[in-house]
């Protein structure tokens, strides 16, 4: 058992400090939204009223934030008051340079951090069977298996600080990808007047088979697109990705097209809706 604190209970981070109390944690944790902080209490959770308080005394501090932006505006208040020698584990989703800088600047204050973006959506978080892709020491990884364990099924160590992002950036090429080509399977066999739902129901069976097909194709269906990972968040995801394929020196086509895509979503007035709604954006380009 130890004590955690959580810095960002959205979407994601709410169902996994969940876990952490269920798991034995003492979770301690703060979000700028006082329903989230309600969330924690009712799972059992602590709440505090700021970074600082959250943090004195963690053996693990832990941020689940929406961007870079957010990981650097808490970071001054963790690296100030979290105990030397504290677990950092940053679970967001942001570029391998900061996550490099984080692990420069925790190791300065003697803090041993690990980058550990996530994939499995919201579900896999209510369902605590994450995959996480971490970076960073090996020792710290072994250190941080616990809390892995009480929100993922598969983690993998990959590399140095930074690794773990630059997996999750591949990770949304292929999320991505696949939602587009889902939302053109789905607009042509409704236009040519299928059964779109028996249809998917087979492509689930065949080679064409994905998570995303099923756990969201009735969603789709449905033109249900509440979040779920928002296009605003996938936007923010196509950016780490293109400038990693160019810091890389290869191309990613597909993914540069994919970006195109999100980017319509989000012109269209889409940001807040589930990455699903790619499908509207294809719909709109056949006029439909
Ligand atoms: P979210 O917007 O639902 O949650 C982020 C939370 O951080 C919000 O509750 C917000 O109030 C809080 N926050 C923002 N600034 C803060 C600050 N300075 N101090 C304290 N709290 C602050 O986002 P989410 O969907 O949970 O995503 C979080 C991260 O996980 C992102 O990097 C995202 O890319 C990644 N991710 C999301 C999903 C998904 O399906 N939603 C899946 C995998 C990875």
């Amino acid at each position: 058992m130890s004590r955690i604190a959580f810095i960002g209970l959205g979407i994601m981070g709410s169902p996994m400090a969940g876990h952490l109390v269920r798991a034995g944690h003492e979770v301690t944790g703060f979000d700028l939204g006082e329903d989230a902080l309600a969330r924690l209490r009712a799972a059992g959770g602590a709440s505090a009223g700021g970074v600082a308080e959250a943090v004195k005394g963690a053996e693990v501090v832990i941020t689940m934030l929406p961007a870079d932006p957010q990981v650097e505006a808490v970071l001054p208040e963790i690296l100030g008051n979290a105990e030397s020698g504290a677990l950092y584990i940053d679970f967001s989703t942001i570029t391998p340079q900061t996550s490099q800088k984080v692990a420069r600047e925790g190791a300065a204050r003697g803090l041993r951090v690990l980058d550990a973006p996530v994939s499995g959506g919201e579900k896999g978080a209510i369902d605590g069977v994450l995959s996480i892709m971490v970076g960073g020491a090996p020792e710290d990884f072994e250190a941080a298996t616990p809390v892995f364990e009480a929100i993922g099924r598969t983690f993998k160590l990959v590399g140095p600080a930074g690794a773990g992002q630059y997996v999750k950036a591949a990770n949304q090429l292929v999320v991505g990808g696949t939602y587009a080509l889902v939302a053109e399977a789905i607009v042509l066999m409704e236009a040519a007047g299928v059964d779109a739902a028996a249809g998917l129901d087979v492509l689930a069976g065949g080679l064409a088979a994905s998570r995303i097909l099923d756990i969201k194709r009735e969603s789709m269906l449905a033109r249900d697109f509440r979040p779920g990972f928002r296009i605003d968040l996938h936007h923010k995801d196509m950016g780490i990705i293109l400038d990693a394929a160019r810091g890389a020196e290869v191309a990613i086509p597909m993914g540069a097209l994919t970006a195109q895509l999100i980017a319509a979503a989000r012109a269209q007035g889409h940001g807040g809706l589930d990455h699903s709604a790619l499908l509207k954006v294809t719909e709109s380009l056949s006029g439909r």
